[in-house]
């Protein structure tokens, strides 16, 4: 039996990660009653974070576990394999999907690089040919990303790089000596390197205390000086009384009247299996990007057949992962350091943005490198592969000082770049598999094109000559083409976009400009899912400020009595 609320709220929003949070932000300020489901657990990262826990504390050290994957003290309760939540791939093809399951999705884990897109990341198809252009432009979304700034907080430095938006930054973290060493033959290759612009507040803000450097973001921060959607968005959404937050709720399809307006969303009570619906004037999916797409295709009616907003059959394609690859370098002049705390704040001090014209190389797009290392806090799996040090290995006392040598002398990097979306990558309903709730599952399709898998070989040449320059040696060597140059598969890079793409022809995207579906007028996605293509940055200030963008649309709409 479907129960049914009695009241109807204003917006019904699927998801409360980074979109469905911000959404919640900004309706419940501009006074909307809103209902927030959320397929996960309770979560808050200032009252249940590990922050302050000691590997020794537990048996396991910090190791994985099949909800943890990042390790038992990692801040996200999800993965990539979700006990009774299945999802199928085309033979022969692999896409990974990672979903987050508990109140503020994937924010509580995210690594917090918080780079904005630049203006020839909205219309790259007209520079050269390739993917699709947004129907919007940098303009039309800069004054969302000041407004992101201001509220949740970024450090960074102003640059002027043509393709790398400066921001409202705080002051940026000084590098580490590694850094430094890296910043050394970065400048020696003549690559940019330039702080890092991540959201963790150096400077209090909004109430927030700055970050105490302890280097463990991931955990998820007690101090609330990182952002999360739990503690930045839904939080003060929570203390206007204009939010209904439902934990344990999966949904399950959005309802629509004979009219073809949508009337709410039918949902599972994980606690007791029961069905249940919210009633609403707007719906708003946040989902995340395949979960929004997974929605609408299992979303069917007569008006419908193939899914809700899917007129076109567009719903479902286009999807992308940012492309990546790893390295990590031994650097002598590292080793025998001086015992001293490197911690800082839980993620990178510096990064190179991308920095070499496409025009002079055999692939279309660019990429940028994260850079990682140093002393940190060891945990299970510490200093893994010591065999392979220059005279690693032994046992007892020479282990031991092997470990001291070497501890700190290791400079990783790790590449990642665009991907251009294509008719190779999507998903679609997989009509013979269903989850434990009875929900037909979603199948993956997924395939590289030559474009990914050559920038992802010149990804490796590049650490390479990073580490060369920086004296060191490479600690495996790169792999080869019939690896495909070692890119991650589909998925693992955790940035999925796409699947309900904006765009102005409703006959090649499901979304409008304001991220509106095309065929119901009460119906709008706030997650990665509008998206019309990757960039070489990460995608979620984007995400944030597209939330807010879209949010801002709706209650201008709904006050002018047009949904
Ligand atoms: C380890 C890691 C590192 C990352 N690092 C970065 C980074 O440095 N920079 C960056 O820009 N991005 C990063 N990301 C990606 C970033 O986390 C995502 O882009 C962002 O969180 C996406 O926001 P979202 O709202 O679309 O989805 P999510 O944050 O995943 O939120 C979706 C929410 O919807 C809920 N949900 C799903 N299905 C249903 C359903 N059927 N019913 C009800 N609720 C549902 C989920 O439980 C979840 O809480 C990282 C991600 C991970 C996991
Ligand atoms: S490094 Fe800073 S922001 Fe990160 S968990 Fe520690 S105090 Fe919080």
């Amino acid at each position: 039996m479907l129960l049914s609320q009695q009241k109807t709220y204003d917006v019904c929003i699927v998801g409360s990660g980074a979109g469905g949070g911000m959404a919640a932000s900004v309706l419940t300020r501009a006074g909307a009653d809103v209902i927030v489901l959320e397929a996960g657990v309770p979560w808050d990262n200032t009252k249940d974070s590990a922050m302050l826990t000691w590997p020794y504390d537990t048996e396991r050290r910090g190791a994985s576990t099949r909800e943890r994957p990042f390790g038992e003290f990692d801040a996200c309760i999800g993965g990539w394999d979700i006990a009774g939540e299945p999802y199928t791939r085309a033979p022969g093809t692999r896409f990974d999907w990672w979903r987050a399951r508990m109140v503020g999705g994937r924010t509580n884990h995210w690594g917090r690089i918080s780079l904005r897109f630049g203006p020839r990341d909205f219309r790259h198809k007209s520079v050269d040919g390739l993917g699709d252009d947004w129907p919007i432009s940098y303009d039309d979304v800069k004054p969302y990303y000041d407004r992101v700034d201001r509220l949740v907080g970024i450090f960074g430095s102003k640059e002027g790089l043509p393709n790398e938006p400066d921001g409202i930054f705080l002051p940026p973290p000084r590098p580490r000596c590694y850094e430094l060493l890296v910043k050394q033959a970065c400048d020696r290759l003549a690559m940019t390197c330039i702080p890092s612009r991540l959201s963790i507040l150096t400077r209090p803000l909004n109430g927030r205390p700055a970050c105490h450097y302890c280097g463990q973001c991931n955990r998820g921060c007690r101090s609330n000086s990182n952002f999360t959607s739990t503690n930045v968005l839904l939080a003060p959404a929570l203390a206007t009384g204009k939010l209904t937050l439902v934990t344990n709720a999966m949904a399950r399809e959005v309802t629509l009247d004979k009219s073809g307006r949508v009337t709410g969303v039918a949902y599972v009570d994980k606690t007791d299996g029961s069905d249940r619906h919210a009633r609403a004037r707007v719906v708003v999916l946040a989902a995340s990007a395949c979960e929004s797409a997974r929605l609408l295709l299992n979303s069917k009616s007569s008006l419908f057949p193939n899914g809700l907003a899917n007129s076109t059959g567009v719903a479902g394609k286009y999807l992308t992962d940012t492309t990546g690859t790893d390295m990590a370098g031994f650097i002598p002049r590292l080793a025998d350091g001086v015992p001293h705390n490197e911690d800082g704040v839980g993620g990178m001090h510096l990064y190179m943005p991308w920095w070499l014209d496409n025009a002079k190389l055999d692939f279309p797009r660019g990429y940028h490198v994260e850079v990682w290392g140093g002393r940190d806090q060891p945990s299970a799996g510490f200093m893994g592969g010591i065999e392979d040090y220059p005279g690693g290995g032994g046992y007892g006392k020479d282990l031991k000082d092997m470990y001291r040598r070497y501890y700190g002398a290791v400079v990783g990097f790790s590449g990642r770049g665009e991907q251009i979306p294509s008719d190779d990558c999507y998903c679609e309903i997989d009509a013979d598999t269903v989850d434990r709730w009875g929900i037909p599952v979603l199948r993956f399709h997924w395939k590289w094109s030559d474009h990914e898998v050559r920038q992802v070989k010149h990804m490796h040449e590049t650490f390479q000559a990073v580490i060369h320059a920086m004296g060191g040696t490479p600690l495996w060597a790169m792999p080869g083409a019939d690896e495909q140059y070692g890119i991650a598969a589909g998925g693992r890079i955790i940035h999925e976009l796409g699947g309900t793409r904006m765009g102005d022809d409703p006959k090649t995207s499901v979304l409008n400009r304001w991220c509106q579906a095309h065929d119901v007028r009460n119906l709008f996605v706030t997650d990665g899912g509008p998206f019309v293509s990757q960039a070489d940055k990460n995608p979620t200030w984007t995400i944030l400020a597209l939330a807010w963008r879209t949010s801002d649309y709706i209650a201008s709409e709904m006050r002018k009595g047009r949904l």
